[in-house]
């Protein structure tokens, strides 16, 4: 170390070891800031910049060691070796200029390594070449020992500054020059004092030696041209730099239209963000500014995550916070730098959503009681844990009786007012473990963890619900219909105890309401059964299994035919004769009344066209029919195809087809009633026996049900009926039919109150077309 101080200090001369110092960090300088224009440049001008950076990096080097040579004083008569001094120069520039090409433009540590030995020895080469071209008068000898000093100290610092050249702080890259610098002059002084001098005044210089006067202003020249291309090197540097400024400005102008939060980050530090981050993240601009991102988003690396990718994050706000944040990165160049933008997309108004959904989802609106889909989900858990521990649960269906009319009658909002009462009162019916859902409409589903307390709780449900219910000052009373199946007594399996727990509720409903039911398996035959016989009748109407039966109607005092009422019969391959109260009101339930009804329409009135002109034909309707509103066109229709003159037909209803949507009724009746059809009220006396419906709809007959004609003339409460409706006929100007005469003691009766026409057993059982007609064909003859 001491022979390297003592070189420094005694051999050479200070003034120009400081321009050896100015001229290496110039060239530097140089060299760096044109090397970073050429990997900006694109194209032809790019290769001609990184030619130049390399030139100016070889002369660099070759300067600095030639001013550090003419700076060495060896007290004797010194020269330069002309080929050995230019080939110096030579190897350096094609040393340096593989070492620079092995690290342009690449981040990778082990190549940036590899060319800073490939530069260092390109360097040393350049030195030792040079110090051999070194002539001096006297014995030249080395040091090896510092020799190998020189270059075991030196390489490692030019590998060191080009891999920290390339890294990516800004701070450690501008450490590289000086570290270049000084492994420049840690090779040159430890070679410099690596070589010892013996003055021999025999020895002389040889005649091509070149003389240091010589050399030095070639030297000059060369260190003058580095000085010009550092200012070039400056000026690309100060437009690039602007250039940066520009572009980082128009990022920030444009990120802050952005309705996303933008950070915009070099090597993980926040250089700006936009205003959509600071309100999101309640921070200033200015304060985001330089501080790490995983300061404001803990635990995310920029780095680690791809383009295109999302990630999850949380973002802390100013005020702790933690906001749930989804997170985008992407590269971009600002200038001449790399810079990743992370987007923040706040998610907590996605997050509320979703967990709005989920309850949308899960939880009925209305009641906030489980829904379906919640309830089934339940449902199943309890079936599993069932099967595997044997503990039975029960499962309760209930569903309000007459909550239609409630509905209809005080309006939806007091529907749902009652439906959300109606849910707490069964709440406050079962313990804790239990489950209430809303099924939907007035369906509701409780799932009873303990079988045993099903019959208390499906009571005190029913009782709880019969207590009137005040709302909006009205007296609403309810009552419910409860259907119970037992896990695993009546199935195991959602579905299938769902079924039987609606089996009993379909049960109890049936069997008049406001009461619970257990499910037998007879239910389940009896569904069979019914769900057989729906699949025969929707076969029956495509086979057309039907025929229809008539019954005629006389004047009870001359016995003479006045029309025949249309009944229609169901001709089973089977099952034989199936009575009509038997499939009616399936083909209600199941939606092709309608379509059985036109077709026994039809074929009565087509029948009724081969009587006499004076007989009538009446046909029954379904309520249902009633509720179409085409039905009048239907009716239309059937009449002109079968040629029946309007005033012959007479369609029977009954008070139930006036009950609901009793406006769509009353239309029809009247439209029909206009077209000269007559309207008959059937059944009468067995229902509400509306006074107000026979004024309001345009009846032209009462039939009086058969239930009381049985019962006279012994019966007086019979009788009474039967005679306060024959006058309330009369004052209403309509005829009056006794249905169900089997005796002549029936007939008298009803001759004596002034009936006007009388069916039944007595005068003929319903018969088949051929039969009516020939009744009717001798009935003519008769009367002709
Ligand atoms: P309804 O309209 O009251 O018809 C009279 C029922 O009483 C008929 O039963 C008839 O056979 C029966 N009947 C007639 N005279 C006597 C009698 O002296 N004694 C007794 N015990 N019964 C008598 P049916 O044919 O079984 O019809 C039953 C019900 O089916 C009818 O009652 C009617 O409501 C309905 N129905 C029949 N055909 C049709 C139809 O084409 N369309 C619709 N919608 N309903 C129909
Ligand atoms: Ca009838
Ligand atoms: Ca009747």
């Amino acid at each position: 170390m001491q022979d390297v101080y003592s070189c420094l200090r005694e051999a050479h001369d200070q003034y120009l070891l400081a321009i050896a110092a100015i001229v290496c960090i110039v060239g530097v300088y140089a060299s760096f800031s044109i090397a970073r224009h050429a990997s900006r440049a694109e194209g032809p001008s790019r290769r001609t910049w990184a030619g130049v950076a390399i030139l100016a990096a070889g002369c660099t080097a070759w300067a600095t060691h030639m001013i550090g040579l003419l700076a060495f004083q060896p007290g004797m008569l010194s020269g330069f070796e002309p080929l050995l001094t230019a080939a110096s120069l030579l190897f350096t520039i094609i040393g340096i200029g593989i070492a620079v090409a092995t690290a342009i433009g690449r981040r990778n540590r082990l190549c940036r390594m590899a060319s800073g030995l490939l530069l260092g020895c390109s360097i040393i080469l350049l030195h030792y070449l040079g110090q051999s071209a070194f002539l001096v008068t006297g014995h030249v000898s080395w040091n090896t020992r510092l020799i190998g000093l020189s270059i075991v100290a030196s390489l490692p610092l030019f590998a060191v500054a080009m891999v920290i050249a390339g890294d990516k702080r800004r701070a450690l890259r501008r450490l590289a020059a000086p570290l270049l610098v000084i492994a420049v002059a840690v090779l040159h002084f430890a070679g410099m004092a690596a070589l010892q001098l013996e003055y021999d005044p025999r020895i002389e210089l040889p005649e091509s030696a070149i003389s240091p006067d010589v050399i030095a202003p070639i030297v000059a020249s060369v260190s003058a041209g580095l000085v010009l291309l550092a200012f070039v090197g400056l000026r690309f540097a100060l437009a690039a730099r602007a250039q940066q400024r520009r572009d980082q400005l128009r990022l920030k102008q444009l990120a802050d239209l952005a309705v996303e939060g933008l950070l915009i980050c070099e090597d993980d530090i926040i250089q700006a963000t936009n205003s959509s981050f600071s309100n999101l993240a309640g921070l200033r601009q200015e304060d985001a500014a330089g501080r790490p991102v995983t300061a404001l988003i803990p635990g995310f690396m920029a780095s680690e995550l791809d383009e295109g990718e999302e990630q999850d994050a949380s973002l802390n706000h100013a005020d702790g916070r933690s906001i749930p944040v989804r997170i985008l990165r992407k590269t971009v160049a600002v200038g001449t730098r790399q810079q990743t933008i992370i987007a923040v997309r706040d998610q907590s108004e996605r997050l509320r959503t979703e967990s709005r959904m989920h309850a949308l989802a899960y939880f009925d609106d209305l009641t906030g009681l489980s829904n379906r889909q919640r309830f089934n989900e339940i449902l199943q858990g309890c079936c599993h844990a069932t099967e595997r521990d044997g503990h039975p649960f029960a499962l309760l269906l209930l569903d309000l009786d007459r909550f239609k009319s409630v509905n209809d009658t005080l309006g939806h909002v007091t529907g749902d007012q009652l439906l959300t009462r109606v849910a707490k009162r069964i709440c406050a019916c079962v313990g804790e473990a239990d489950v209430v859902a809303r099924l939907g409409g007035d369906e509701f589903a409780v799932i009873v963890r303990d079988a045993e307390h099903a019959d208390r709780t499906a009571g005190m449900i029913a009782d709880l619900l019969e207590r009137p219910f005040l709302i909006d000052g009205s007296v609403i009373d309810v009552t419910s219909s409860i259907g119970i199946a037992v896990a695993p007594r009546d199935g195991c399996e959602p579905t299938l105890l769902s079924r039987h727990a609606d089996l009993a509720l379909y049960a109890a409903k049936h069997g008049g309401g406001a009461s619970f039911r257990h499910f037998e398996k007879e239910m389940s035959e009896r569904a069979q059964a019914r769900r057989a016989l729906e699949l025969d009748l929707r076969r029956a109407l495509a086979r057309e299994e039907f025929d229809v039966h008539y019954q005629p109607q006389v004047d009870p005092g001359s016995g003479a035919y006045q029309g025949a009422e249309a009944l229609v019969r169901w001709q089973h391959p089977i099952r034989g004769m199936v009575a009509p109260a038997d499939f009616i009101p399936l083909a209600e339930e199941i939606g092709v009344i309608g379509a059985l009804g036109e077709w026994v329409l039809r074929t009565a009135c087509l029948e009724a066209t081969a009587w006499p002109d004076h007989i009538s034909i009446a046909v029954n309707l379904s309520p249902l029919q009633l509720r179409d509103s085409n039905f009048t066109a239907i009716v239309a229709n059937v009449l002109r195809e079968t040629g029946l003159s309007a005033s012959r037909l007479e369609l029977e209803i009954t008070e139930s087809a006036l009950l609901q949507d009793g406006e769509t009724a009353y239309r029809i009746l009247h439209e029909l009633r206009a077209m000269g059809i007559h309207i008959s009220m059937d059944d009468f006396g067995t229902g509400y026996s509306s006074l107000s419906y026979l004024r309001r709809f345009p009846f032209t007959k009462i039939k009086i049900d058969q239930s009381f004609v049985r019962q006279v003339p012994e019966d007086r409460d019979a009788v009474a009926i039967v005679q306060a409706i024959t006058s309330l006929a009369a004052k209403l100007n309509m005829t009056v039919t006794v249905e169900g005469v089997e005796t002549t003691e029936q007939r008298d009766f009803t001759i004596a109150e002034g009936c006007n026409q009388i069916q039944g057993y007595l005068i003929s059982r319903p018969v088949e077309r051929s039969v009516i007609r020939s009744l009717f064909s001798v009935a003519d003859k008769a009367v002709a």
